[in-house]
């Protein structure tokens, strides 16, 4: 009879085919799962879409397979976020279908492979997985707190929260403190069905697999976690934050398409003595889009703050509108009046950035990977969620972590303003940054030997060698 150590000796060195969902907060955080996975002694082979494929020259040590979504150029866009998604979860099938199979079949010259691991928003893959006899782990990229919520979209339809009324968004969630209405983690959308049937999909998806990972880490997310131990029989492996653990800068290790300006480290490093800690750093993640109206108030709200600011218009920032492109909208010699005291790039080294030493806040969307790199560079943050999981994280941020100040009032030029002095000057930004260091020290300890992530990374590891195949 063999003994547990027998069967994990004989399986190492097995194979696992990951599969992210193709965006940039999707993609990044599956390559870092998949390092990780190596460095424990797995080969890795990824399916990625044609869409947004990042550049395998970048890992030489995975294999790549591009599979066909068929996508039109305009279903190719992250414009209509929801039907991009519900489309790859059809159009995807058939390809991936045929790709994985082709993988395991018995006359495949590669290691046999152990199991799949794709993005909670693919659940598409989970039949896929089952027809072909592989067993599926899920990595869910976003935060334990916010899927909670998504997992209660039948009680909150139920209730009536769902859809949101515009009357109620002040209103508490009672259910679920301290989220209100307007934090619910919707997306506009003419076609709330569809938003249903991917959230319910998301949910029931990661409750049929064999596991969940999750880019978080206990003491950041304990009740959370707790609960969802209670509610999904299955393994859960909160075993983040990523990036501490397979250190390399975001877009550039994914080989994605954005260029890094390099411009704004040495702006910042002009700072480093004479202002530590100043700079406002203004960035809001890779799909997020704001109004001509909201962009400009922006630009007078940090022009008025008199702190230096360091602000990533990404093309496509502003929200479709003909011909206007990048900083087409600002007031002639906008930031030359500001005396180099603001500096405006593409897309930026977000890591370096927020570990600067000149870094003293981040105004964000807080999209999860944005929220957790804040979080372990210890910067605080001001929270602008636009949609989805982004309105629950901030309010976390805001209100159970309390490292970060919400824009409540709507994007106007004195209410960002007064923001900014509440955490850069008052007594009350003190005492964010003080807990949000004390945070940053709980996520890195939580990676050291004997740590919650190390030894769930571990027992991953086990779990994985362990799986029938
Ligand atoms: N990012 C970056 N440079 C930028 C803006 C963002 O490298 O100028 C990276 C950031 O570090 C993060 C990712 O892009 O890892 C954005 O992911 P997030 O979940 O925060 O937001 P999303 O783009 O998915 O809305």
């Amino acid at each position: 009879k063999q003994t547990i150590e027998m069967i994990m000796h004989q399986r190492r060195g097995r194979r696992l085919v990951l599969f992210p969902l193709p965006l940039q907060g999707h993609i990044n955080p599956m390559l870092q799962l998949a390092n990780i996975l190596h460095t424990h002694g797995f080969s890795i082979t990824i399916i990625h879409t044609n869409f947004n494929s990042p550049n395998p020259s970048n890992h030489p040590h995975f294999t790549f397979h591009f599979i066909p979504e068929n996508l039109s150029e305009s279903e190719a866009s992250t414009d209509d976020l929801l039907a991009l998604v519900a489309l790859l979860n059809t159009r995807c099938e058939e390809p991936f279908h045929d790709c994985l199979a082709k993988l395991c079949s018995s006359d495949s010259e590669e290691e046999p492979v152990a199991c799949l691991i794709s993005d909670a928003i693919l659940p598409f893959t989970q039949a896929v997985a089952e027809k072909l006899k592989l067993p599926r782990i899920v990595l869910r990229t976003g935060g334990a707190s916010s899927f909670l919520v998504f997992a209660a979209f039948p009680l909150l339809r139920e209730r009536g929260y769902l859809p949101i009324q515009d009357s109620k968004l002040e209103e508490p969630v009672v259910e679920i403190p301290p989220l209100k209405v307007k934090d619910l983690p919707v997306i506009n959308t003419s076609d709330p069905q569809t938003l249903h049937q991917v959230v319910d999909g998301m949910v029931d998806g990661a409750k049929a697999s064999s596991g969940l990972i999750w880019n978080t880490f206990e003491d950041l997310e304990q009740p959370s976690l707790d609960t969802l131990g209670q509610k999904f029989p299955i393994p859960i492996f909160p075993m983040g934050p990523f990036h501490k653990i397979f250190t390399a800068s975001s877009s550039s290790s994914s080989g994605l398409l954005k260029q890094e300006d390099q411009s704004c480290i040495s702006w910042l490093d002009k700072l480093a003595t004479t202002a530590p800690k100043s700079v406002i750093y203004v960035s809001f993640g890779s799909i997020a889009a704001i109004s001509e109206a909201e962009f400009l108030e922006i630009a007078w709200g940090l022009a008025n703050s008199n702190q230096p600011f360091l602000w990533v218009v990404r093309p496509g920032l502003l929200t479709r509108r003909g011909g206007s492109d990048w900083l087409e909208l600002l007031p002639s010699g906008f930031l030359e009046k500001l005396g180099g005291r603001g500096h405006i790039v593409k897309w930026a080294p977000q890591q370096e950035v927020l570990a600067h030493p000149s870094v003293g806040a981040f105004w964000t969307h807080n999209g999860w990977n944005s929220t957790l790199e804040s979080i372990c560079e210890g910067v605080p943050m001001i929270c602008m969620p636009c949609f989805t999981d982004q309105r629950v994280n901030a309010r976390y941020v805001s209100d159970v972590w309390r490292v970060g100040l919400q824009l409540e009032n709507g994007i106007e030029r004195g209410e960002i303003e007064k923001t900014i002095r509440r955490l850069m000057v008052e007594r009350e930004g003190k005492e964010i940054r003080e807990r949000i260091l004390c945070l940053k020290e709980k996520a890195i300890l939580s990676l050291k030997e004997g740590g919650s992530s190390y030894e769930s990374i571990n027992s991953l590891v086990t779990h994985i060698l362990l799986l029938e195949s």
